[in-house]
């Protein structure tokens, strides 16, 4: 192999997801997961030239899960050694105020990962694990941070303050940091370029619609409002995240329900959104028990598409006009009746759907809108470890 390769990785608190990309062609040489770390029976499973090799064994720790995917190269190919990897790229949620853009991992930048977990307690500590085992098993690669929120990092002080005490506010480092920054990023330029438009003049809206769902609004490129706030929990209607919803309904619950501060959490973030209304978080599922007749997944559809509409309502508003509508990630780039049920009835608002053009699952960037549409819309597949692949790049490139 003679280009270049980015070593991708995203860690989980007990799992461990990687996927090894050529630059030039943007092609995943071989991927893999490790699953269920410090389980009784964990597991492992790669993928290179057409083949899967499975593992099922205990695996106690991340360090002993990088350690068996670092053998499973041996054993399956491509051979590390050979594949010219450039960097190792590890995907952050939580970058804070901190971090604007992928940095070059040292220990500093391990401490402030660490100081940040306050705000993702589940995923920053996970994520910095992946880090420290992946620095002591390639210490000759450079690591590259790249952080989930940087492209929101300059959103508009009207778009990340919450009206809360000032005073509370700064302490606490309580504002709106979004989530899926790098999908939002990676699909908002490339729509532009895949419609040969100027990014400088387009105000493109970016619906990432996957188990976890985001929007964002993008005004020449740079992100100006995001659905996503402190956490991931705010916003859409995910899979088993409620999204929006009165934070009183929480004082609601601590003192008539009597359910403690954990409970209401794991309520919001676990068993709410599809999952609650219809105890399936997956749309497929929700999709069969509508065509059984199944009212709560007929309502949970009905809010799922509600919620989306009104975003695209009010980020039209912010940007003052909306030229193009992205849909991308899991549900956005294979469920047609999602993408027309959100867009249904906005043709006075200039948006318009080819109901033809939408039908089925989407590969590749395909233009769902009819000619009279004044906004294209459009369905973009997201690839993020690619997107984290040419940022980790980038930052080696440049030292
Ligand atoms: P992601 O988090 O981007 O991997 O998206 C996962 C979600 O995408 C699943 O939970 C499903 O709800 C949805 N999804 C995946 N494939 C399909 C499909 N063929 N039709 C409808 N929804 C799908």
């Amino acid at each position: 192999m003679t280009t270049q390769t980015v070593l991708v990785v995203n860690s989980g608190s007990s799992s461990i997801k990687y996927q090894l990309v050529e630059l030039g062609t943007g092609a995943a040489v071989a991927s893999g997961v490790v699953e269920r770390i410090g389980e009784p029976t964990g597991s492992l499973r790669h993928v290179h030239g057409g083949t899967t090799t499975e593992r099922e064994l205990h695996i106690p720790d991340h360090g002993e899960g990088l350690r068996r995917v670092l053998s499973l190269f041996e054993v399956a190919g491509p051979d590390l050694a050979e594949a010219n990897v450039v960097a190792v790229g590890h995907r952050v949620v939580q970058g804070g105020m901190a971090f604007d853009g992928p940095v070059l991992v040292d220990a500093e930048v391990e401490r402030k990962i660490d100081e940040l977990s306050a705000l993702a307690p589940l995923h920053n500590p996970a994520n910095l694990t992946g880090i420290r085992v992946g620095r002591a098993l390639l210490p000759d690669v450079p690591h590259v941070a790249v952080f989930d929120t940087a492209f929101f990092h300059h959103l508009p002080a009207a778009a990340a303050t919450y009206a809360i005490d000032r005073e509370v506010a700064a302490t606490y480092k309580v504002r709106r940091y979004g989530a899926h920054g790098t999908s939002h990023q990676f699909v908002s330029r490339g729509v532009a370029e895949f419609l040969g438009r100027d990014l400088a003049t387009t105000r493109t809206i970016v619906l990432h619609l996957g188990n976890g769902a985001s929007v964002s609004a993008v005004d020449g490129g740079h992100a100006v409002d995001t659905s996503m706030g402190l956490t991931p929990l705010e916003g859409l209607v995910m899979g088993t995240r409620t999204g929006d919803i009165d934070p009183a309904v929480v004082f609601h619950l601590s003192r008539n329900a009597g359910m403690s501060i954990d409970e209401i959490d794991d309520l919001l973030n676990r068993r709410s959104g599809l999952k609650g209304l219809t105890g399936h978080n997956d749309l497929r599922e929700v999709h069969d028990l509508v065509e059984s007749g199944d009212e709560d997944a007929r309502l949970a559809v009905d809010v799922y598409t509600r919620r989306i509409k009104k975003y695209i309502g009010s980020y039209a508003a912010v940007m003052g006009g909306v030229d193009v509508i992205a849909f991308t990630a899991g549900v956005g780039e294979n469920d047609d009746i999602v993408r027309a049920r959100s867009l249904e009835g906005l043709q006075g608002f200039g948006i318009e759907i080819d109901l033809e053009r939408n039908a089925g699952r989407k590969k590749e960037p395909t233009v769902i809108s009819t000619e009279a549409s004044a906004t294209t819309v459009v369905v973009y597949p997201t690839n993020e470890e690619l997107a984290i692949a040419r940022q980790a790049l980038d930052v080696v490139r440049d030292r």
